[in-house]
């Protein structure tokens, strides 16, 4: 009999690549249906991207790269973030890594083991939860509210802080809300962080350039916490890049060396070609990404108040990123049944919000990553079958 580590049995998971394999089965069994279920961009790679890494393999940087990333990728990292919110970061702290996930994996390795509280977004993106159990630590969830946008209370959040607490994760934009944090929250929790030199904080800003009506207030510019701040970030959503395996952390100083470390023990480095694509990504023309950006606001515009509209659904108005999170309690229907109805009776693909945590109960995240007309003939389908059964009573 094979013996796994005990900590296997704590390993979770991610609902959507499951979601993903079903509505794909269903598929090719000759069903219809629309994936609203999966958070990546339906774009390709801009063109001009695909083409450098292309040529990048056509070059002949086919070998192992620098631990850490090749240095002009890093700079133009560091100039990316000056652009973007007008701060210094040397290329040294940056870290680029296969995804924006690897970043969060080793954040949480660093600080988890038993006795150790780990702050997280709940409901959330599923892996903080995961890892943070796989490193022994003790989660401890912070609640998002949405009656305030699914942001955090400053106040409550640092209620939660113990002097066994390492690491306080926050997601703004996030997922699978679309919330947005306000600067004034931020400001509040930086304030009181400051009072607790203990804690390091992870700020996953992945759909940081996802941002609608407003700029994206970032945790990068409090110098306050700059020694302690974990900067997650990478190309998958901003570049439609999620198959590339492309991230980036920047790291404080002291952190750095760990986390190469980390990096030398698991992966290496990232595959060159990607590096090279990821590169012309951020130097080179912006337009699809505005392009993109326009479409994801367009579609955000119609599925918003279209959801409200379908009965025992409520709708928040999400901020950024491409996901709206409406409260379905009003159906009737537990959102774990009706997201596996949804799929199985109507051919639509969502996910439960309780596959984002014990807070996500009595919601739904659509992905509306995905053409108008398949949003549309989506919230068409969900409403004539909402419809179909409050005419016929019940069963059970
Ligand atoms: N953070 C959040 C909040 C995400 O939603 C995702 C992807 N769904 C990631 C990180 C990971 O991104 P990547 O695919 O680059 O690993």
């Amino acid at each position: 009999m094979l013996q796994m580590a005990g900590r296997m049995n704590r390993l979770g998971t991610e609902s959507a690549f499951e979601v993903l394999a079903r509505a794909g089965a269903l598929q090719r069994a000759g069903r219809s249906i629309i994936n609203l279920g999966i958070g990546q961009p339906d774009f390709p790679t801009p063109e001009h991207i695909v083409e450098a890494g292309r040529k990048a393999l056509a070059d002949g940087h086919h070998g192992y790269t620098p631990a850490n990333g090749i240095l002009p990728l890093r700079e133009a990292v560091s100039a990316d973030l000056h652009r973007r919110h007008g701060i210094e970061v040397s290329p040294d702290r940056v870290l680029v890594v296969p995804g924006g996930k690897v970043t969060m994996f080793f954040a949480i390795m660093m600080f988890g083991e038993e006795g150790a509280e780990i702050i997280y977004p709940n409901p959330g993106f599923p892996i903080y939860e995961s890892v943070i159990q796989f490193s022994g630590a003790t989660p401890v969830p912070m609640h998002l509210h949405e009656d305030r946008g699914f942001s955090f209370n400053a106040e409550e959040v640092l209620a939660l802080i113990t002097p066994r607490t390492r690491l306080l994760i926050i997601n703004s934009p996030a997922n699978p809300t679309g919330g947005v944090v306000p600067k004034a929250e931020l400001d509040r929790l930086v304030a009181g962080l400051v009072k607790h030199p203990h804690v390091a904080v992870m700020s996953d800003e992945i759909y940081g350039e996802m941002v609608y009506g407003g700029a994206h207030a970032s945790m990068t510019t409090y110098p306050e916490i700059a020694d302690r701040l974990i900067l997650l970030d990478g190309w998958s959503k901003t570049y439609a890049m999620t198959g590339w395996r492309l991230g980036y952390g920047v790291w404080p100083e002291a952190l750095l060396p760990h986390a190469e470390r980390l990096a030398i023990n698991s992966h290496s480095c990232v595959n060159a070609s990607a590096q090279y694509a990821g590169l012309a990504a951020m130097t080179g023309p912006r337009d699809a990404v505005h392009k993109m950006m326009a479409a994801f606001n367009e579609r955000r515009a119609y599925i918003v108040p279209a959801l409200s509209g379908l009965p025992g659904f409520r709708c928040p108005d999400p901020g950024g990123a491409f996901y709206a999170f409406p409260n379905v309690s009003g159906t009737g229907f537990d959102s774990r049944t009706l997201q596996s109805r949804l799929l199985e009776e109507v051919g639509v693909a969502t996910l439960s919000g309780t596959s984002f945590g014990a807070f996500g109960d009595g919601h739904l995240r659509f992905s509306y990553a995905a053409s108008m007309e398949a949003l549309q003939e989506a919230v068409a389908r969900i409403g004539t079958w909402l419809a179909r059964l409050n005419e016929t009573p019940r069963a059970g």
